[in-house]
């Protein structure tokens, strides 16, 4: 029988939860799955001075988030007793040893413990960039660690990796270089191979490399949530990094997969090699696509979370009103975050406040009386976008529609920019759009 499938994602919470490690997660996450196996999450802590529990909580919430499910979750903080067995394992068979260092900085230790090694040339199969050869030599007797209970990271890595059992070890390409120093400890320790994938480097949208300075707004897992892209959206998002649907050609609309399709679809061993780059427009693309899925509440449920509350905290602020609103913001934007900044431009506040137009923007108001008129004959129970077109659409053209539906549009909106006045009028309803049209023509 073969054994189980088991992989891994193993983040270092000394930052927030990286864009390529949610690609790192849902790769592994889809593999493991897709071959019944099991899929581990651990969190590489030894490093205490730079790890945080706020990035830890950042790491959790953020794979929460994303809904990979993991089978099993491990801090290495709370191994340090199973690495250091080991550690003395190595050293009873003289794998590794005691050495006494010469350069040292004041308060440093004088002894580390280093790894015995032959020098053996390493050459391992790697299921994206196929069969790599390494010279092991120039490694030398390098360092495991700095004393029995403070393995280093490459150490403490390794013995996870065979303690839990991981099978295929999927991660970024930054750690082929790190490959053949921890094959030469799983071998010391006894433990077999597991295979290699190493997943394309990640640009940023100027094809230079990711980095949490230049690019953070695109860098962190909850900048992405923050921001306003819906879960679903970004997990089809990564996968797109560094692989793609072979069927692509016909129909770009095969590139929106859910996770469920992701898990039928998916196919590691297709992972291209090529730098993958983060294309924040297809981002914003597949987002709209997600939205568009959402039921009316299901919307409103997300969305609500978007409004600042410096807005419904108005005294003029009304829920009822808003309720009218979320099928037209729908429409417009890419990402829920967006709300934010129409709120933040006061494009909304009209629907809530009468506006005052200036003569000069509502440019002639002529045609305002005949419009309030053909209005006033509609049912308010019936007084939908259709209805209003209706009733004066034949007058607007001929009397020329900029002349007629700009005022009107002005009247209620008071704004240079906004949507349509049907669609306007229906929000508002008959009574206020009326009062609106009768204001506008005193000025
Ligand atoms: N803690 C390492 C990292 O965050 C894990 C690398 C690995 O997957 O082996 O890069």
């Amino acid at each position: 029988m073969k054994p189980k499938i088991v992989t891994r994602i193993a983040p270092s919470p000394t930052g927030l939860f990286h864009i390529a490690t949610a690609r790192v997660a849902l790769f592994n996450y889809l593999f493991a799955r897709q071959n019944d196996g099991k899929f581990i999450f651990r969190i590489d802590d030894t490093d205490t001075e730079r790890s945080t529990p706020t990035f830890t909580k950042d790491l959790i919430d953020s794979m929460n988030w994303l809904g990979l499910d993991y089978d099993e979750i491990y801090y290495q903080s709370q191994r340090t007793a199973i690495y250091k067995a080991k550690l003395e394992e190595l050293l009873a068979s003289d794998q590794i040893y005691w050495s006494q260092e010469t350069e040292i900085k004041e308060g440093e230790k004088a002894e580390v413990l280093r790894f015995r090694n032959s020098g053996t040339k390493i050459i391992f199969e790697d299921i994206v960039h196929g069969s790599i050869e390494f010279d092991t030599a120039e490694l030398g007797d390098f360092v495991v660690a700095k004393d029995l209970d403070t393995p280093l990271y490459h150490f403490a890595s390794v013995v996870d990796d065979f303690l839990l059992g991981v099978t295929h070890v999927i991660r970024g390409e930054d750690h082929i270089s790190n490959t053949p120093r921890q094959i030469l400890m799983l071998e010391a320790l006894g433990g077999s191979r597991p295979t290699y994938a190493h997943l394309p480097i990640i640009l940023a949208p100027d094809k230079t490399k990711l980095s949490k300075r230049h690019h953070g707004q695109i860098a962190a897992v909850s900048e992405y949530r923050r921001l306003g892209y819906l879960s679903e959206a970004v997990v089809n998002f990564v996968a797109m990094l560094g692989w793609s649907p072979q069927s692509l050609k016909d129909d770009p609309n095969q590139e929106i997969l859910s996770l469920a399709d992701l898990l039928k679809k998916f196919d590691l061993s297709k992972t291209q090699k090529s730098g993958a780059i983060l294309n924040i427009e297809k981002l914003d693309w597949l987002n709209r696509e997600y939205l568009k899925k959402l039921t009316p509440t299901e919307f409103k449920k997300l969305a609500q979370e978007f409004l600042p509350t410096e807005f419904t905290t108005k005294s003029w602020y009304q829920e009822k009103i808003m309720d009218k609103l979320w099928p037209l913001i729908a429409e417009r934007i890419n990402r829920l975050g967006e709300i934010t900044d129409l709120i933040k431009n006061g494009e909304l506040d009209f629907f809530f406040v009468a506006p005052k137009p200036s003569a000069e923007l509502l440019k002639t108001t002529e045609y305002l009386g005949e419009v309030e008129a053909r209005l006033a004959t509609l049912s308010a129970d019936d007084f939908s976008a259709e209805k209003i077109k209706d009733v004066i659409w034949d007058f607007a053209t001929e009397q020329g529609r900029g002349r007629v539906l700009w005022p009107l549009r002005v009247a209620l909106s008071g704004l240079e920019k906004s949507p349509d006045p049907f669609t306007i009028a229906a929000i508002l309803g008959q009574t206020e759009t009326l009062t609106r049209l009768t204001y506008a023509r005193t000025i």
